[in-house]
């Protein structure tokens, strides 16, 4: 495990400013917290860590958490997202009650905000053009210039931005600004932009508005709307913060505050072979890179359960990888560490051939079907058992028996026994060649006596293989999925490259397998162990007449240990 862990430091520094602030007197009840995703692209695994710590701080005080659609931007914005968001964060199991709110909402009373900044002499309408507007900015260790806008006066910038809003100007005239300082070390407190005009249909107030408020000045007054303690953000909002609290405190919603929202910062979650940008997760899906949003090998979460992640799992990863203040990659391997201990316990055992050789048993009778009796779970015995088929013609894996074996080959051999799982112990008699010398069919023996997999006289048998009865068994696919990029930290591309120059082309396999009867009732997201296979679960979007299994995860633990 890794050495910097939630669990060994269960105290992570937001968890210790919430518990002095309630030391200091607030009430566990009031803390507040909210997420607040944009809806411009599902969620993903990092969205996750972010809402496992807005909900669960909220939780663990018996406060309250929001869940805030940040729709300030409406080039980008679409309704089916802000479903999908909602079933991704139910689907980890929290809840936002009746506080599902919009930023847009709040439009109204953010404009009444920016009119009270003009009029009090502290926001004004620039004429600069965007060019001229980065020019006059400057640059870090080097002071910005005023505006010569930056002194019109409060009548005329009242009725310039009133007219903004009633459609008088195209996009980009005409912008408000807050008035601070052009002189500040930190470009963002630099006469900020707080409304531009945008002439553009929104996904909620329709052509209502023409201007739309900037994120930082819609975010902080939203918290403050909504009664935010704790707005909890990644690293890189850390230099707005100034801005986040100037923006509270020179308008009249610090008369209503109770509490006043602080934000703090904490590092985002990058993993190790995965991209994790919204916008360039959209350019696979706009470009069929991959399946849609919800394509087992994108890090979303609709990906992740299509998979056959469970929630469990990456909340438990969420837990386990802490909150930071610095920026590192974690290991997919962890992520995968989690998923295969939850599966473990609740993966129901079945039995799938992936290379099918076809064995004859001589001494069973032609007709003879033997339904035995198969554990579903071992680590959980509620899951109770199945009836699994046996009868004259099986299939094994052709890698499980070898004419020639190596020291320490423990499954079939000309003179190695080998238990068939829930069955019975079987013997070799004899191999059946084609005319190169491979071999397309075993013909063996088993011991009568040995039902269910003990021989009748103790002796020892070392392997166990599994097997499907030819006559009972059912064609399905199983689709492989593995990293959908080669490169370990995607967060750096070498200059010249594209993130798309690393794509694994063997992120997905597909293969022909044979399965028994019991999975064609297996459902979707339901936990599968093929057994000394890996983990899968039967895929949600199956073409007509087909089964198909996606591979969830390995069985074999990559993990280092410690
Ligand atoms: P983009 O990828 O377009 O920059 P975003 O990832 O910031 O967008 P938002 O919808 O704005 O997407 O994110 C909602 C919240 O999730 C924000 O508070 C943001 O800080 C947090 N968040 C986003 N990505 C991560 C990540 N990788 N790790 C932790 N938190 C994240
Ligand atoms: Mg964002």
């Amino acid at each position: 495990m890794p050495e910097d862990t939630g669990k060994t430091n269960p105290k992570h520094f937001i968890r210790q400013i919430i518990a002095e602030d309630i030391a200091n007197g607030l009430d566990p009840k009031d803390v507040h917290t909210r997420f607040p995703p944009e809806p411009n692209g599902c969620l993903h695994i990092g969205h996750a860590k972010a809402f496992c710590l807005d909900f669960g701080m909220a939780l663990e005080n018996g406060g309250k958490c929001n869940l805030r659609f940040d729709d300030t931007n409406p080039t980008k914005e679409d309704t089916r997202f802000v479903d999908a968001i909602k079933e991704d964060v139910h689907w980890l199991g929290f809840d936002w009650e009746d506080r599902e709110y919009f930023a847009s909402d709040y439009f109204e009373k953010l404009y009444s905000l920016a009119e009270e900044l003009i009029l009090a002499g502290k926001a004004y309408v620039c004429t600069l053009s965007p060019e001229e507007f980065k020019e006059y900015r400057g640059v870090p260790g080097k002071p910005g210039k005023e505006s010569p806008w930056r002194n019109r006066p409060i009548e005329e910038s009242l009725d310039l931005f009133r007219r903004m809003r009633a459609g008088e100007f195209e996009d980009g005239k005409y912008v408000l600004r807050a008035k601070i300082d052009m002189n500040s070390p930190n470009l963002h407190m630099r006469d900020p932009a707080i409304y531009r005009i945008k002439k553009m249909h929104h996904h909620r107030t329709g052509d209502k508005w023409c201007i739309f408020p900037m994120y930082d000045f819609a975010h902080c007054l939203s918290d403050a709307i909504e009664g935010i303690t704790h707005s909890l953000c990644t690293l890189e909002f850390e230099v707005h913060r100034p801005l986040y609290d100037w923006f509270i405190d020179n308008t009249s919603i610090i008369k209503t505050l109770k509490v006043h929202p602080r934000q703090y910062e904490f590092a985002r979650l990058n993993l190790s072979y995965t991209m994790m940008s919204k916008r360039k997760l959209q350019q696979l899906v706009e470009e069929n890179v991959v399946d849609g949003w919800d394509d087992p090998r994108m890090p979303t979460l609709s990906g992740m359960r299509r998979r056959g992640y469970t929630p469990q799992a990456i909340k438990d990863f969420c837990e386990e990888i802490g909150i930071t203040k610095f920026n590192s990659l974690t290991q997919l391997d962890l992520l995968e560490h989690f998923v295969r201990a939850d599966l473990n316990k609740t993966a129901l055992r079945r039995m799938a051939v992936f290379d099918p050789l076809e064995v004859e048993i001589e001494n069973w009778p032609e007709d003879k079907v033997d339904w035995l009796e198969a554990v579903n779970n071992p680590e959980d015995a509620s899951a109770g058992t199945r009836k699994v088929p046996f009868s004259k013609s099986i299939y094994i894996e052709r890698g499980d028996f070898m004419e020639n074996p190596p020291k320490k080959y423990f499954r079939l051999t000309p003179d190695n026994e080998v238990r068939l799982r829930y069955a019975y112990i079987m013997k070799f008699s004899r191999a059946e060649k084609d005319e190169n010398g491979n071999i397309v069919k075993l013909y063996c023996t088993i011991d009568e006596q040995s039902r269910g997999g003990n021989a009748p006289d103790g002796r020892r048998i070392k392997g166990t293989i599994h097997y499907i009865s030819k006559p009972h068994a059912l064609k399905a696919k199983a689709v492989l999925f593995d990293k959908l990029f080669t490169k370990e930290d995607m967060t750096e591309i070498e200059e010249g490259k594209d993130f798309k120059d690393y794509l694994n082309p063997q992120s997905k396999v597909e293969k022909d397998i044979l399965i028994e009867p019991a999975l064609k009732d297996a459902k979707p997201g339901e936990p599968l162990q093929f057994e000394r296979n890996a983990y899968f679960t039967r895929d949600t979007k199956e073409p007509a007449g087909q089964i198909v299994f996606n591979r969830s995860v390995a069985l074999k633990d990559s993990f280092p240990k410690a």
